[in-house]
């Protein structure tokens, strides 16, 4: 195996070392990035997106158990948890590959060196 140099090495695929690794790419640094768990770090996978996913799945039941406040009668709220998160799942995957497919152009220029720093 042979070593390959590279100008700058981004270590995390977040929302931090995502556009980092564009921008040195995009001013001619020969860039790779570093990726040991979740392409698209945090945020996208684990963090805000699916949360709020599930918040929003929460303020529906909320909302739908007062529904009776409202003149409105919806019957008894239950809460499907698989369906939950099954909502969760397609959402984050959905914003993963609409913001990969956003950024495909630009990263083509990034060398993926995975897993590991
Ligand atoms: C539950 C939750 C909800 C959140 N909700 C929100 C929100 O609503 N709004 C908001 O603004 N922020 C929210 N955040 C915070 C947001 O996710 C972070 O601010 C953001 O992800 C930080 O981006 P980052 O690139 O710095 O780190 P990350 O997105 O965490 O990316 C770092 C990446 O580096 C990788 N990595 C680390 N070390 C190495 C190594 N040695 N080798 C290879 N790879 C490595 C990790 O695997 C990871 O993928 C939330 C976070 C959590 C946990």
């Amino acid at each position: 195996m042979t070593a390959e140099p590279y100008d700058a090495i981004v270590i995390g695929s977040g929302q931090g070392g995502t556009p980092l690794s564009i921008a040195l790419a995009k001013a001619g640094m020969k860039t790779a990035i570093v990726e040991r768990n979740y392409v698209g770090g945090t945020c996208v996978n684990v963090g805000c997106t699916p949360t709020k996913t599930m918040v929003a799945s929460a303020r529906v039941a909320y909302l739908a158990s007062r529904s009776a406040d409202y003149g409105v009668d919806s019957g008894p709220v239950t809460v499907d948890m698989s369906a939950v998160r099954s909502r969760k799942s397609k959402r984050a995957k959905r914003v993963l590959t609409y913001k990969m497919m956003a950024a495909e152009p630009l990263q083509k220029r990034v060398h993926r060196l995975l897993p590991y720093a």
